[in-house]
């Protein structure tokens, strides 16, 4: 990462979970498709909701650790991952980099963790690696957020199988909706032989372009596909959002007054409330508005 920002090596030194919530939601980041704003959507999300009271916890299944790094960890110092809760399925809370924000937990990753999905081939259970590590941290927050990598493979499933509930970002593009047949029916297939309780909480359309006439387009294409389950969050095309992650920064720290944080905020609501998180009361303040 050509980053501006420090990169923090992670401190994980005897962190004990406090438990005794009632089991917390997780939610799924999914998207095989590239760069359509999963990491940034879990990311901010994760951000927004710690601001407003909740208490976090964001898992990186990504061997890119792109969400690790957007928050100024250093994915390449990290001494345990999710990789090691996959494979040796060591306790989640050795995993845990904690406070990585006031309210935000992280379970990090890096690019050891591709190995992890050779290494489970044949091992039984292999899809449920992730559902049982998470199992003794659902008490101790109010939601857990996953980031995805870009495929199908088995860490996507390993979240999937974790999951109660899926979030898609779509990029308003040409061919956006292309792959997505296959996305819900590997979600069904979870479903069907893995979680039945797993649904899909949203669509959240990402990348929007007030200036092209093919975002508002893809936009109502998704909403015939998806009639009821569209946020109506829409996160703009904007330098800013782009910008955040090279300095390890969400973007209501990077700028706060943006329209993309404006967006993620919005986002962040309608997704407690589609999840409904127990109000924590304050809710996080936005200023006026500064970029393009
Ligand atoms: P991958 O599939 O590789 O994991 P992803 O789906 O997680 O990608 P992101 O990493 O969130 O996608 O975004 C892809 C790129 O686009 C990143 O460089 C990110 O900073 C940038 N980006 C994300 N959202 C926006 C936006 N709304 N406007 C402009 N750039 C964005
Ligand atoms: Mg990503």
């Amino acid at each position: 990462m050509s980053g501006a920002g420090q990169s923090v090596a992670p401190a994980l030194t005897g962190y004990r979970l406090e438990r005794g919530n009632a089991p917390a939601p997780v939610v799924a980041f999914a998207n095989q498709k590239g760069g359509v704003g999963k990491t940034t959507t879990a990311v901010n999300a994760s951000v927004f909701l710690a601001r407003s009271g909740h208490r976090v916890l964001l898992v990186d299944m990504d061997p890119q650790g792109n969400a690790t790094s957007s928050l100024g960890v250093d994915k390449d110092a990290l001494t345990r991952s999710t990789y090691d809760l996959l494979t040796e399925q060591i306790p989640v809370e050795d995993t845990i980099v904690p406070q990585v924000r006031p309210g935000l937990d992280l379970i990090p990753a890096g690019p050891v963790l591709a190995g992890a999905e050779v290494e489970l081939v044949g091992q039984t259970g292999r899809e449920r690696k992730l559902e049982k590590s998470l199992a003794a941290a659902l008490t101790s927050y109010d939601v857990i957020l996953i980031d995805c990598p870009p495929s199908l493979g088995l860490l996507t499933v390993n979240a999937l199988t974790a999951a109660r509930s899926v979030v898609v970002p779509i990029q308003c593009e040409f061919l956006a909706l292309e792959g997505l047949g296959q996305l819900i029916q590997t979600i069904d297939l979870v479903k069907q032989s893995l979680n039945p309780p797993l649904d899909v909480a949203g669509v959240l359309m990402t990348m929007y372009d007030a200036r092209t006439r093919l975002s508002a387009h893809v936009v109502e294409e998704v909403r015939r596909y998806f009639p009821h389950r569209i946020f109506n969050a829409i996160v703009p095309r904007s330098v800013r959002l782009a910008e955040a992650p090279s300095y390890g920064q969400a973007i209501v720290e990077y700028d706060p007054a943006s329209r993309g944080s404006d967006a993620y905020e919005s986002f962040a609501r309608e997704l407690s409330a589609r999840l409904r998180l127990p109000d924590p009361g304050s809710a996080p303040a936005s200023t006026e508005r500064s970029d393009s």
